[in-house]
C-alpha cells in the first residue's frame, strides 16, 4: 500500500513542499515543489490543513507515577524530600496499577505527537516482577513504540543509599531479570517496535558495581543504557562523600563513557565535562518541566549540542512533571533554554530537532525521528484550527510558540494510530475511569 500524504501546511522536512509518499511501514519518497509521485499511490491524504512533523520521541519517563500527579505528599518539595515522600506509596505498586498506568501514560504521550516512547522503570516490590512484560504488553497493543527500561536500584537507606529497604532488588536479582527481558523482548534491527535498555536508576540508589556489570550487559545485548545524573547539586555531593568522584569520573569509572548511554537531567556538568561526554557520544535527555518544578537548575542543552552530544527532550515522571505532554516539552525547552542562553540562542527549530532525531540518537536509532526516504513512517500531524493559534504566521515557529497540545493525527510504522484528535481503536473514557479508581488507591 503507497500513501501520499499531500501538500501539507507546513512540514519539517528539506525538500518535502508537496509532502511525502509512505510504503508500508517505512517514508520512500519526498516530493518538492512541483513533483508528483514517482509511482501510482492507492490513497492520498490531504494534508493542507496539517503541519507535518516526525513522530516525537520521548525519551524519559515513569509510566507508573502518572498514579501520583500533584500528590498532597510531594508538591512543593526538592528532589530528595520529594523521593522520601513518595518511595512508601509508591511501595504499594501493583501489576493492575502499572498496566493502567502505562495505558494511560502511553495514550496522554501520543495524542500530544509522541510516537516512540522510553519509560525508566526502577520500582519492583514484591509481586510486581513482571514490569518489564507488562509494559512490552502495553506498547504492542496500543502500536506506540517503545524502548522499555530495565531499571534497578540495589542501594537502600541501610547500605547509605536514599530508597527503603522493600523498593530495592538484590543485584542478582536484577542481573538476571535484566538478561530475561533482554532475550524475550529487545529487538536491535531497524524498524524495531521494542527495545530493552538498562537503567540503574542514579548514583544515589544504585552501586558503583551494579553500574559496570549494567555496561558488561549492554555490551553483550547490544542495547542502550540509560540513568539520571547531574540533576541536583544534593546528588553531586553524594557521589563525592561516597565514592569521592564527581558523577560524570563515576561514569568514566564504570564503562558508561559512550554512545550506548544518555542521561536523564544532565544539569551540573563542568565545561570540561561537557566536552568529554560530546567525544563520547554520550546523550542526554533534558527534561524541562520536571527541572523547573523540581527548581534542578537548567540543562546546558547548547553547548552539550555544540559538543556533539546528542541532546533529546522528555517529560519525566508524572509527579513532577506532572503532565506528560511532549509538545508542552518542547515548548518548555524552548523557555528555559532561553533563560540561559538569551532569546536568539534557543529556536523553534532547535526544539523540534531534539525532540525527534536528537531523541532518536539519545535511543541509538537512527532509523525513526526524520521525516526521510528510508526512515520507519513515524508522523505526527497538528492542525491550526484552535483559538491559540488564530493569528499565527510560521506555522512551525506556532506549533511550539502558541502551545500546540494535541495532535489531529499520529503515524506509527504506516498505520494511523490517532485519528480526529483520539486514539484508533479503544474506549478513552472508560480508561481515565479505571485509572483515576486506580489513582485513588494511592492518596
Ligand atoms: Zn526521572
Amino acid at each position: 500500500m503507497r500513501v501520499w500524504i499531500r501538500d501539507p501546511l507546513a512540514i519539517f522536512a528539506e525538500g518535502a513542499a508537496r509532502g511525502l509518499v509512505i510504503e508500508g511501514t517505512r517514508i520512500v519518497e519526498l516530493l518538492d515543489r512541483g513533483d508528483v509521485p514517482s509511482a501510482p499511490v492507492e490513497e492520498t491524504f490531504d494534508a493542507s490543513r496539517h503541519v507535518v512533523l516526525p513522530g516525537l520521541v520521548n525519551t524519559h519517563h515513569h509510566f507508573y507515577q502518572t498514579l501520583t500527579r500533584a500528590h498532597p505528599e510531594a508538591i512543593n518539595k526538592d528532589l530528595f524530600p520529594w523521593l522520601v515522600a513518595l518511595y512508601p506509596i509508591w511501595a504499594r505498586l501493583k501489576p493492575e496499577h502499572l498496566r493502567l498506568a502505562a495505558r494511560l501514560a502511553l495514550t496522554e504521550l501520543m495524542l500530544s505527537g509522541c510516537t516512540t516512547a522510553a519509560d525508566h522503570h526502577y520500582l519492583f516490590p514484591r509481586g510486581l516482577e513482571n514490569a518489564i512484560d507488562i509494559e512490552v504488553e502495553e506498547a504492542r497493543s496500543l502500536g506506540v513504540r517503545m524502548t522499555v527500561t530495565r531499571g534497578s536500584m540495589n542501594l537502600s537507606k541501610k547500605d547509605g543509599g536514599l530508597p527503603p529497604d522493600e523498593v530495592v532488588q538484590s543485584e542478582d536479582e536484577i542481573l538476571a531479570d535484566s538478561e530475561r527481558v533482554l532475550k524475550l523482548f529487545h529487538d536491535p534491527r531497524p524498524g524495531a517496535d521494542i527495545r530493552i535498555a538498562l537503567a540503574p536508576c542514579s548514583p544515589f540508589t544504585v552501586t558503583k558495581k551494579l553500574m559496570s556489570e549494567t555496561a558488561r550487559l549492554a555490551e553483550k545485548y547490544d542495547c542502550q543504557m540509560h540513568t539520571h545524573l547531574c540533576e541536583t547539586k544534593d546528588e553531586e555531593r553524594f557521589c563525592l562523600d561516597m565514592y569521592g568522584v564527581r558523577p560524570v569520573e563515576l561514569l568514566e569509572e564504570t564503562g558508561w563513557m559512550n554512545k550506548r548511554a544518555w542521561l536523564a537531567h544532565g544539569i551540573h556538568f563542568s565545561a570540561e565535562e561537557i566536552t568529554r561526554l560530546g567525544r563520547a557520544g554520550v546523550g542526554v535527555c533534558h527534561c524541562a518541566a520536571s527541572n523547573m518544578v523540581l527548581a534542578s537548575g537548567i540543562c546546558p542543552t547548547k553547548d552539550l549540542d555544540g559538543a556533539g552530544a546528542p541532546v533529546g527532550l522528555g517529560v519525566d515522571g508524572s509527579a513532577s512533571n506532572d503532565s506528560s505532554n511532549m509538545m508542552e516539552a518542547l515548548r518548555h525547552a524552548l523557555m528555559i533554554g532561553r533563560l540561559r542562553y538569551g532569546a536568539s540562542g534557543v529556536s523553534h527549530r532547535d526544539v523540534l530537532r531534539w525532540a525527534s532525531e536528537g531523541s532518536a540518537r539519545c535511543l541509538g536509532r537512527t532509523d525513526i525521528g526524520r521525516i526521510a526516504p528510508g526512515l520507519e513512517a513515524d508522523l505526527a500531524l497538528f492542525t491550526l484550527d484552535e483559538p491559540r493559534f488564530s493569528g499565527a504566521h510560521d506555522p512551525l515557529a506556532a506549533l511550539v510558540l502558541c502551545g500546540a497540545h494535541r495532535a489531529d493525527r499520529v503515524m506509527i510504522g504506516g498505520r494511523w494510530r490517532v485519528i480526529d484528535g483520539a486514539p484508533v481503536g479503544f474506549d478513552l473514557a472508560r480508561l481515565l475511569a479505571e485509572h483515576a479508581a486506580a489513582a485513588a488507591q494511592f492518596a
